[in-house]
């Protein structure tokens, strides 16, 4: 099957930009979850689909080869199903976490025994959580270093030999008519190492599916495709080699009351008809609780107000967002007669002078004058 092209995937233009894009990649991501849709291996597939365009297309350099080659462009994403999937993509990161997490990256490392793959976990999270930052416990199934042999692949008391037929290189020279050609040795499949006692626990790998329960840090304003890389926490390597990475990637949920979008909130408030007319205080919910908000008289409905330094705290710049609400302006319900009189009443007190007390009227009826004398023309 060929490849669904990134920006359908995610139903952007090719000239989006990185907001458009992660926003349409949020959608997705909420949609297709695994969390959400236990089982169903369409939506695993979706929200692969999803998380593959978003790492290129918001990677510009990956962007740029992407658009100028498709998706011969690009590195193949090493795929892996469920909530965990095989990584190999560049930390967004790294500057803010580098240090955080100890940094350093895979050391050199031996000849050819395989490093451990790096791993992905999607990672829930409710607003609060994503805004103030909060310590999670991860249960991850994974490739661990054996504790039998500490990882050697060898008998405990015994030691993996150097390869008699490489000397340790885990290469050897082929020669075929007038090229010599390296090739992975076949005596030790590469490895550079012999073993001649294999450990009974891992037979020889040096790695053992286990569960392990990490604790990591989640910083304060993460937002939906933020990652945190724990090097070294990925699947172990093969026979003692470096470990993988494990990047933990969020997914903030809905709230019921705020809609962020970036560092800024958004909620809509009620308000009576009688608050918006007169003006008034009115109480509005921010994540740290209620304030106050002075609303003045003669207020229309989708008017918002901005609420300086009550949105979210960025996580790369510190940089505070604002809450923006917008005040939504109620028509009264289930009004008794005696409710009905008074606004009739009312309404007769604007007669003949209509217009003078309502803002928008005047411009739109004016306007659909307008459009059907341009009809009949
Ligand atoms: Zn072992
Ligand atoms: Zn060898």
């Amino acid at each position: 099957m060929s490849k669904r092209d990134f920006y359908e995937v995610l139903g952007v233009g090719r000239d989006a930009n990185e907001r458009d894009i992660k926003k349409a990649y949020k959608r997705l991501a909420m949609k297709y979850h695994p969390d959400r849709n236990p089982g169903d291996a369409a939506a695993a597939e979706s929200f692969k689909e999803a998380n593959e365009a978003y790492e290129v297309l918001t990677d510009s350099q990956k962007r740029a080869a992407y658009d100028q080659f498709g998706h011969a462009g690009v590195d193949p994403n090493r795929g892996g199903g469920g909530g965990f999937g095989g990584g190999g993509f560049e930390d967004i990161f790294g500057d803010v976490f580098g240090d955080m997490f100890g940094g350093g990256r895979r050391g050199g490392g031996r000849a050819q025994a395989r490093s451990g793959a790096d791993l992905r976990y999607n990672l829930e999270l409710s607003l609060e959580e994503a805004v103030r930052g909060v310590k999670k416990e991860l249960k991850i199934p994974s490739l661990s270093s054996c504790d039998n042999c500490k990882g050697s692949g060898a008998k405990p008391g015994t030691s993996a030999d150097t390869c008699g037929t490489c000397h340790g290189s885990g290469q050897v020279q082929m020669r075929q008519g007038f090229f010599a050609v390296q090739q992975a040795c076949p005596t030790c499949g590469g490895r550079g190492k012999v073993i001649k006692d294999p450990c009974n626990v891992c037979h020889g790998d040096g790695r053992v599916e286990k569960t392990k329960t990490l604790s990591v840090n989640i910083p304060a304003g993460v937002d939906t495709g933020d990652r945190v890389r724990l090097a070294g926490e990925g699947e172990a390597g093969q026979m003692g080699a470096p470990a993988g990475d494990l990047y933990v990637q969020m997914h903030v949920k809905d709230h019921p009351i705020f809609e962020r979008d970036g560092n800024n909130l958004y909620c809509e408030v009620p308000i009576s008809f009688t608050s918006a007319a007169l003006g008034g205080e009115i109480e509005v919910p921010t994540l740290d609780g209620r304030v106050s908000l002075k609303i003045p008289a003669e207020t229309q409905t989708g008017r918002m107000f901005r609420l300086r330094g009550k949105g979210v705290k960025s996580v790369r710049s510190h940089a505070v967002g604002d809450l923006i609400c917008k005040v939504i302006v109620e028509t009264p319900v289930n009004l008794t007669s005696r409710q009905k009189e008074l606004l009739e009443e009312l309404e007769t007190s604007f007669e003949g002078n209509s217009n003078k007390h309502r803002p928008k009227a005047e411009g739109f009826f004016d306007g659909v004058k307008k459009f059907f004398d341009d009809l009949t023309k």
